[in-house]
């Protein structure tokens, strides 16, 4: 992966451990401050102050370089450095092979993915890196993680970027940056990326992982900025026993759009109806609540446990294998960038810059109060809402439709028995000349619900359904009553779609 640079690296300076001193030079008990840039390049083996210039293996690469004006440690960092960043990125775009971020540690995995949100259609390295010790230490990391993170931003091969996408360097290897997570506090090994191989693993050569390529945006179009966000976000861990009250105080906060909800295991959560009512509150709210697991790898599987059940019938939605920093930053981009909470709901599911194994496509029909008399028709509320990876039937690994909230009408006591149809228009034509509509069987639900109860039923659906559900067509449900009225709050057709890669 060596070929030369013609244009160079820009390195960005932010702050952090790499380039901090102690605070008073003569006492090193004194507090690391972040110091100036040229601290970081005075110990750069191989680097040519004069020509602005550092030997890499055996190339010359042209290095200039963007310091804050106060450097920060990171724990200062805030979104409108993640602004000036994607700015800077974009306003220098055309004349660098690619960008160095160095920055520090402590919330370097948060910027990396708030970039991967923020940089449409990007087809260079932006690689971010840090230390452990500053860099005029004796035993530092700074020096070995720098050289190489300067070697992949400047990597070409065939006329393009090796690494077309956010990463983070640290060690010996290259993270996807939307899925990179800060692991030790001490440890040289501090970042890893559970629920994704490395990019890239450097030892005496540069290995490049086959998955590297980022699941494109339109790599022909210009890069863009994405840089409205909405900041009224919060990120809540739960913990067994804990005061529904307290969650209740933080959802009510005035102005929250979005939270990350960090769960046990696949995403439960307990099932008190104190707990479940305050979800339900703040979603009835138009807040968008996202399920991440607290675990460092796995995934969330809404309804596998009844833990998790309730969470899903009330409207939360999955983040699947996320970190918790992608699942923070990309609501904050989607939010930011949408204001229909349905549609920035769908956004957070699917697989944006490959921070999640899959995407979750939907269809959504109305909910609906049925009196079951005669046979009912709904159709899909909006078209399926696309990705950066389009919905494509042959990879959707699961499909279920699923509803959510069936009672009885005004809570009384029912029956309910139905038998669901998908009712498509079938491109041949009838002799009249209309459109001729195919029906095809997707499910029977079949629920006693008690008075005041309410009931969930999910079905998969086959494959010859599948066939019939295009994202470019409207698509309706046929309902044939054979048992008694009820209602429902949620019903749709949820679709797993395995990215390409
Ligand atoms: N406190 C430092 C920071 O995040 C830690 C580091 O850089 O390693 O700025």
């Amino acid at each position: 992966m060596r070929a030369p640079a013609t244009h160079g690296v820009l390195i960005i300076y932010t702050g952090g451990t790499i380039g901090s001193l102690h605070k008073d030079a003569n006492d090193p008990l004194s507090p690391l401050v972040p110091a100036h840039l040229d601290e970081v390049l005075a110990r750069l083996p191989t680097y040519d102050v004069a020509q602005h210039r550092i030997l890499l293996e055996n190339s010359w690469i042209p290095l200039r370089t963007h310091s804050w004006e106060h450097p920060l440690d990171s724990s200062n960092v805030t979104s409108d450095d993640w602004k000036k960043l994607a700015r800077l990125v974009a306003t220098h775009y055309e004349d660098y092979e690619g960008f160095v971020i160095l920055h520090g540690t402590d919330t370097l995995a948060y910027t990396a993915s708030a970039l991967a949100f923020m940089l449409g259609n990007l087809c260079k390295p932006v690689v971010l890196t840090g230390s452990q010790l500053p860099i005029g230490r004796s035993r530092s990391d700074a020096v070995q993680n720098l050289v190489t993170s300067l070697e992949i931003a400047a990597a070409r091969s065939l006329g393009a970027a090796v690494i077309p996408e956010v990463g983070v360097f640290f060690r010996d290897r290259l993270y996807r940056g939307c899925r990179s997570t800060k692991m030790s506090a001490s440890s040289f090994n501090a970042f890893d990326s559970p629920n994704c191989l490395p990019l890239v693993q450097a030892g005496e050569r540069l290995r490049v992982a086959a998955h590297r390529q980022p699941l494109a945006d339109d790599t022909n179009a210009a890069l863009r900025v994405i840089d409205r966000l909405e900041i009224n976000v919060a990120s809540i861990g739960i913990f067994p026993g804990m005061n529904p009250q307290l969650l209740r105080t933080l959802l009510a906060t005035e102005d929250l759009r979005g939270v990350v909800l960090q769960t046990f295991g696949t995403g439960n959560a307990p099932t008190n109806p104190e707990f479940l009512d305050t979800i339900d509150d703040a979603v009835q709210a138009g807040k968008l609540i996202v399920n991440v697991t607290q675990c460092r790898s796995g995934e969330v599987e809404l309804g596998l446990y009844d833990a998790s059940a309730g969470l899903l019938s009330r409207g939360v939605i999955s983040g699947k294998d996320m970190t918790v920093e992608a699942a923070l930053t990309k609501l904050i981009v989607v939010l930011g960038t949408e204001n229909d909470i349905g549609v920035a709901a769908d956004l957070m599911q699917l697989n944006l810059k490959g921070e999640q194994r899959q995407s979750i496509y939907h269809l959504h029909f109305p909910a609906s109060r049925w009196d079951a008399t005669a046979p009912l028709a709904l159709d899909n509320v909006r078209p399926m809402v696309q990705g950066a990876v389009p919905y494509a039937r042959d990879r959707v690994d699961r499909a279920l439709l699923r509803i959510l909230g069936l009672r009885g009408l005004d809570d009384q006591k029912t029956s309910v028995d139905m038998v669901i149809y998908l009712e498509t228009s079938s491109l041949a034509k009838a002799e009249d000349g209309a459109h001729q509509r195919d029906r095809i069987k997707v499910g029977r639900v079949q629920k006693d619900i008690r008075p005041g109860g309410e009931e969930h039923a999910s079905f998969t659906l086959g494959h010859e359904v599948l066939q019939h559900i295009d994202p470019e067509q409207p698509s309706r449900l046929i309902l044939v009553p054979a048992g008694g009225p009820c209602r429902w709050s949620k019903l749709d057709i949820a679709l797993y779609c395995r990215d390409p890669s």
